[in-house]
């Protein structure tokens, strides 16, 4: 029933012209749950937040909070809090009197404002700072200052543009944790846009990845990883090795499959085989693709030649080529690194690879 979510985005579009920015949109939020809009720049992330908001109208569909239509409401009756992607802090104003900015302009008592002045800057960690002016602030402090400007005013739900997306990684880890750690504490039901896998996969109960206007795919994190579904999916979030090929046999719950223009034959785990001569694409994420010096028993099992390296700290990403393929293969650095031109094996966990029918 729609009054159990806390937002139900039913069916928007947003026209700009002959632009369609969001084109049929629908999600649901759940109380307390935290959800990610995921996608790349110019897909409608923006678009659909700000309509949710209320500083967008759309050009058609409902948006519900807690069960009431405010589609036509404008934002200050929806009961909704923002943190932008910059900050929006002003400038001239102390940290207090942004914070009590919004509680000032809805005509709360003076008492008022300052309890829920400190009681925000408190929860964000910035008691202390009341006096200082943004400019005299890290990126960071700032940051929580948007955050503890929009908790001021004890929204049922929280938005937020890319909060994160002008620090430096260090910080912007350090941030995802905070957020997160006092998203769970307040249990205050979030809609976080985001450009960026890691901080949807880590953050989030749910992620809306968003493609062009349009939803590609809701679901939980290990399963947007796991198993994309979709070639767009799996290309952006994380690396995706793509092959193409065509099944030659079925076995019991395995295909086998003749990858094109190669002798490259692939045992596949598969719950329902597809036919003989089906077209298929196989996803095979690289740290599913195992590297190692001596030959290792079991299926797909194939001699290859490291092509090309890279060296991330933790992990390494081998290029190797097998029979005329190039896989990436990731793996933890733990063992005695590869060199280039090296003959290594290969091994490939035939209940690792992810089946996408071929267009
Ligand atoms: P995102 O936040 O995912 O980067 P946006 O929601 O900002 O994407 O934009 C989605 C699309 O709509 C983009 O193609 C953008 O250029 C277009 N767009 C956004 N706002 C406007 C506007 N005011 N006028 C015309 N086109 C716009
Ligand atoms: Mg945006």
């Amino acid at each position: 029933h729609a009054t159990e979510h806390a937002i139900q985005v039913h069916r928007i579009f947003k026209q700009y012209g002959r632009i369609t920015a969001v084109n049929d949109v629908s999600f649901e939020v759940g109380q307390g749950e935290f959800v990610s809009l995921l996608g790349p720049s110019g897909c409608g992330k923006t678009t659909t937040l700000r309509m949710i908001a209320g500083f967008i109208m759309p050009s058609g569909g409902t948006i519900r909070v807690n069960g009431r239509d405010v589609t036509h409401l404008p934002p200050e009756k929806r009961e909704v809090g923002f943190v932008f992607q910059n900050y929006a802090l002003w400038p001239h104003m102390t940290v207090a009197e942004n914070v009590a900015f919004g509680l000032k302009l809805r005509k709360h008592g003076k008492d008022f404002i300052r309890n829920k002045v400190e009681e925000a800057l408190s929860v964000t960690g910035l008691s202390g700072y009341e006096d200082r002016l943004p400019r005299q602030l890290s990126g960071g402090q700032q940051q929580r200052v948007a955050l503890a400007r929009a908790l001021a005013l004890e929204p049922q739900l929280l938005l937020m543009d890319e909060p994160l997306s002008n620090l430096d990684r260090a910080l912007r880890i350090a941030m995802r944790r905070e957020l997160k750690q006092l998203q769970s504490r307040l249990n205050m039901t979030t809609l976080y846009v985001t450009h960026d896998q890691e901080e949807a996969l880590s953050m989030s109960d749910r992620v809306v990845v968003m493609n062009g206007g349009e939803v590609a795919r809701v679901a939980r994190p290990f399963e947007i990883y796991e198993d994309p579904q979709s070639e767009f999916v799996a290309d952006f979030v994380g690396t995706t090795n793509f092959l193409d090929g065509e099944v030659l046999r079925t076995q019991g719950g395995q295909a086998v499959v003749q990858v094109g223009n190669s002798p490259l034959q692939l045992v596949v785990d598969s719950e329902m085989p597809p036919a003989q001569g089906a077209p298929m694409r196989i996803l095979l994420r690289p740290e599913r693709v195992h590297v190692s010096r001596d030959r290792p028993e079991g299926a797909n099992v194939f001699a290859a030649t490291v092509s090309f390296i890279e060296y991330f700290g933790p992990t390494i990403r081998y290029t190797v080529e097998v029979e005329g393929k190039r896989l990436q293969a990731e793996v933890h650095n733990v063992d005695r690194p590869l060199a280039i031109s090296s003959p290594v094996w290969v091994r490939i966990d035939p209940g690792h690879f992810r089946l996408i029918d071929r267009k």
